[in-house]
């Protein structure tokens, strides 16, 4: 086959740039639209794959035609990020969504989450297009490169610079406008930037490295998304780590669910309830991390820090010294770390109401410890177990107290 001639002129393609977005660059070079590039020059008469997995025929003469290496062309789309993104691109893999996004557990213990099941499915892949991208990335008028990223469902900020992606309209590099033109740009908080940064390592360098340690880029796609699933379980659903779920979505200042309430998978869900669920799982990594939550999932193990590890001296490991405990201060942790779930949770509320009342027989005693619990911010009705005309009515376990979650 005759390879085809060199592009005199083609700017290089950015780390993480989408196809779409290069060859709008390349185009622009010739003032040319890039579709008419596309059908012309290179004979490829449609642009809705490009992204996704554009054609060998079309990457090899791209390839011919820029000197750049037929790997790193195929790297600009989704195509190119099979299996670590995502298993594979054809939609009606059988079992996809339970393969990818059910095997592992971090908020829910797994026995928890229904496993849900679709027959047309496929990882990150968002039902309508999306236009976001970093305002200052884009602040050069000859120099607009979208990332692939920005395209999909996976990020809030720039990792290169901490704000918020933001809405555009229009081509970058031909004319672009923002959605919120006057806006400035918005930095992320810190529990934002530190998901996207390691979305960004995991697509950049291929593993993350999280407190406890390095794991590989697959694992963390598939950890981020089991967490954007678990958080949009119902209630209902969750037992007694409802009450985290439904704090963590407080925190957030979104609905519970980002305002769900029918089940669907969230490649497919509105962008708008995309982001806020990204959000919420850029909190609830925090929290874990944090040690303000202690989820029962298999793999929230992965955000805790290391556990101090003695160095051998090469003297039997019976003579070397342990780390004393200090018991009160465990204690008095696990009581926070209670009180915080409290406040969500009217079992763990009841549990602490009974131990804190252990000895307490007066009525007035019972009443100032109450009053004490609601100032923590532990709902009243969280206490409505307790009735102050009977000595032991605050350790009844069989009130009727209902959880509607
Ligand atoms: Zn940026």
């Amino acid at each position: 086959m005759k390879s085809a001639p060199r592009w005199p002129l083609h700017p290089a393609p950015r780390e993480g740039e989408a196809l779409s977005s290069w060859l709008n660059r390349v185009a622009a070079c010739y003032q040319m639209d890039m579709l008419d590039l596309l059908e012309h020059d290179l004979g490829h008469g449609q642009a809705d794959d490009l992204d996704t997995a554009p054609p060998l025929a079309l990457l090899t003469m791209l390839s011919q035609r820029s000197g750049i290496e037929l790997d790193r062309l195929r790297g600009m789309s989704v195509a190119g990020w099979v299996p670590w993104l995502l298993d594979s691109l054809d939609d009606r893999a059988p079992a996809a969504l339970e393969t990818y996004a059910f095997q592992f557990s971090v908020l829910l213990p797994k026995r928890k989450r229904k496993t849900r099941s679709i027959t047309s499915w496929r990882a990150w892949l968002p039902g309508r297009s999306i236009h976001r991208a970093c305002p200052l990335c884009l602040n050069n008028p000859t120099d607009q490169a979208v990332l692939l990223a920005w395209k999909l469902p996976l990020m809030l900020s720039c990792p290169l610079h901490g704000c918020w992606l933001e809405s555009y309209w229009g081509v970058p590099g031909r004319f672009l406008g923002w959605e919120n033109a006057d806006a400035s740009p918005r930095p992320a908080n810190d529990a934002i930037a530190t998901m996207d940064r390691r979305t960004w390592q995991a697509l950049t360098l291929g593993y993350v490295e999280l407190p406890r340690r390095r794991i590989h880029a697959g694992l963390w796609f598939r950890l981020l998304r089991t967490l954007l699933d678990e958080l949009n379980t119902p209630l209902s659903h969750c037992g007694t780590c409802a009450g985290s779920i439904r704090y963590i979505w407080e925190r957030c200042g979104h609905p519970l669910r980002a305002g769900q309430s029918l089940w669907h998978p969230y490649e497919i869900l509105d962008p708008t309830i995309q982001l806020q669920m990204l959000e919420a799982a850029a909190i609830a990594i925090d929290l874990i991390e944090s040690k303000v939550l202690s989820p029962r999932g298999e793999q929230a193990v992965l955000f805790l820090p290391e556990p101090l590890t003695g160095f051998t001296n090469g003297l039997p490991a019976v003579v070397q010294k342990t780390e004393p405990i200090n018991h009160w201060q465990q204690a008095v942790k696990a009581i926070g770390d209670a009180i915080v779930e409290a406040r969500h949770n009217p079992e763990t509320a009841r549990s602490l109401f009974a131990l804190a009342s252990y000895g307490r027989h007066d009525p007035e005693s019972l009443e100032r410890l109450r009053v004490t619990f609601v100032k923590e911010g532990i709902p009243p009705e969280f206490l409505s177990h307790y009735m102050p005309d009977g000595p032991f009515a605050c350790l009844r376990q069989n009130d009727g107290l209902s959880d509607n979650f």
